[in-house]
């Protein structure tokens, strides 16, 4: 007897075969007629197969009858034609065996609909529901598209590391990681002395593996970072974790220009493929989620994004028929509302804005002739928001240094970086897109806790 996932089982072709499933139980219902009905989940996919468990069973009294939500169970039978509509298969049980009872009473996720701020707390067991079961499958689906699409694309993937002393943002959010005893470090001049510390100096986890990649983007010419990410900002927003995911391509002899066709092209790929290989999930998110979301993505995939400069951009948002809650000027930060603005409302479709002031971005981006902008790019998408962020980077050593100057870091600590303009430097390019942000684009979810498994956040590391 072959063992089968429900995905499987629930597949005209699998009709006649005698086959063993596993699984928890979703719903029990008895009939009038002496047996019973099991809907059986098992992850494989979104919907359940129904088991029939007939009355005959040595064990349908003392144990199908009591099978309650959330139960485990192996099953063997037969795969069926199913008279019942909205399913092509259902399994006729020849035995059934209770693996692990899951109290009536007790099981926390009984069948109604949880609130999802409830589902947080419960962070190991919602992935047991139609929703956090469909976003898992969808994460998965992207990731694999990530490492498929740069595959192909003929770049490699480059492993950067975690734990970093080099501050890539050349801003403060930095998780500090550090073997000092908190409560009586070693001191010098009456501060914590770090060259006592683990490494010798100061260390954090990292906030983008782009600096390393540039090494290897500037020696094997294509390369991707895909790993964890940490940032310690103090935002609290649908947007934002402490923790997320980010993968960031980089390419030698690369412009802005080149480095938006990736991004718009990559984009792309992970839409058709979600709605090619996850059907099923994204059919749930349309009907469950988001009445709008595949009209959406659909609009995405079938039209070129809009490029837009930064400066038009604030034209634009100071022409806008509406009030903001934070003021539009030239020189300052777009916040949520005025990306979200331009994507949903104005243009209706994803836009790249790029140019940004040379005061907004950090040290590494090429600095353009107007010698007040430089050449960054954020993908701005409907319904999230920024979704890439990207540049140029600076090849010019003078430039460079003069421009780390300014933001106050020292070029010393980066000399390993700045050899790589001193040795052979070329124009590259590239960007950084966060998973979580793409997973919520894909779904139609609004909070980024509810796409990634185990959410952190602050005042928040439960699990
Ligand atoms: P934001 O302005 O939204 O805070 P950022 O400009 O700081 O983002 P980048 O440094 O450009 O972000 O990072 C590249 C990408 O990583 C972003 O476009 C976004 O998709 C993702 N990202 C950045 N910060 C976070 C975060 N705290 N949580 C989840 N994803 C993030
Ligand atoms: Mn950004």
């Amino acid at each position: 007897m072959d063992k089968i996932t429900v995905a499987e089982a629930r597949k005209a072709e699998a009709v006649g075969r005698h086959v063993r499933l596993q699984g928890w139980v979703r719903t029990r219902r008895d009939s009038k007629g002496g047996f019973s009905f099991i809907e059986l989940n098992d992850g494989s996919c979104q919907g359940n197969v129904q088991i029939v468990a007939p009355g005959e069973l040595a064990n349908y009294e003392a144990v199908v009858k009591h099978l309650h939500t959330g139960a485990s169970v192996v099953i063997d039978g037969e795969v069926k034609t199913s008279p019942a509509k909205g399913q092509a298969t259902e399994i006729l049980a020849s035995h059934v065996e209770l693996i692990g009872n899951a109290d009536a009473e007790k099981y926390p996720l009984q069948k109604k609909g949880h609130t999802y701020e409830f589902l947080r707390t419960l962070a190991h067991l919602r992935p047991r529901t139609n929703t956090f079961g469909a976003i898992a499958r969808l994460r998965h689906q992207v990731s694999m598209s990530i490492h498929q699409f740069f595959h192909e694309h003929g770049f490699y993937y480059i492993h950067t590391p975690i734990i970093t002393a080099s501050d890539c943002e050349g801003a403060g959010a930095l998780f500090r990681v550090t073997t000092l005893d908190p409560d009586a470090p070693p001191k010098v001049a009456g501060k914590a002395d770090f060259t006592k510390d683990f490494f010798g100096k100061q260390a954090y986890l990292t906030v983008s593996g782009q600096l390393q990649v540039e090494s290897f983007a500037c020696s094997l010419g294509k390369v991707y970072t895909f790993g964890p990410t940490f940032r310690a900002e103090n935002s609290n927003t649908p947007r934002h974790l402490a923790e997320f995911w980010m993968v960031e391509p980089e390419m030698a002899f690369c412009d802005l220009n080149d480095n938006m066709d990736l991004a718009e092209a990559f984009l792309k790929r992970i839409i058709a493929d979600a709605l090619k290989y996850c059907a099923e999930d994204m059919k749930f998110f349309q009907e469950r989620i988001d009445p709008d979301l595949l009209k959406r993505l659909d609009g995405v995939l079938n039209k070129p994004f809009k490029r837009v400069s930064y400066t038009e951009g604030i034209g634009l948002l100071l022409k806008a028929p509406q009030t903001w809650e934070f003021p539009v000027a030239w020189g300052s930060d777009l916040q949520s509302e005025h990306e979200r603005y331009l994507a949903e409302e104005y243009f209706k479709c994803p836009v790249i804005l790029y140019d940004y002031p040379r005061t907004l971005k950090p040290f590494y981006m090429k600095v353009n002739d107007d010698g007040k902008t430089v050449r960054a790019m954020d993908v701005l998408v409907p319904g999230v928001g920024e979704i890439i962020g990207g540049s140029q980077r600076e090849e010019r050593l003078d430039v460079l240094e003069q421009r780390m100057r300014e933001q106050r870091l020292e070029p010393e600590a980066y000399s390993w970086y700045l050899d790589l303009r001193k040795y052979g430097t070329v124009p590259h390019s590239g960007f950084g897109l966060g998973l979580e942000r793409c997973v919520l684009f894909l779904s139609g979810m609004a909070n980024i806790r509810d796409v990634i498994p185990f959410p952190r956040t602050p005042g928040n590391a439960e699990y």
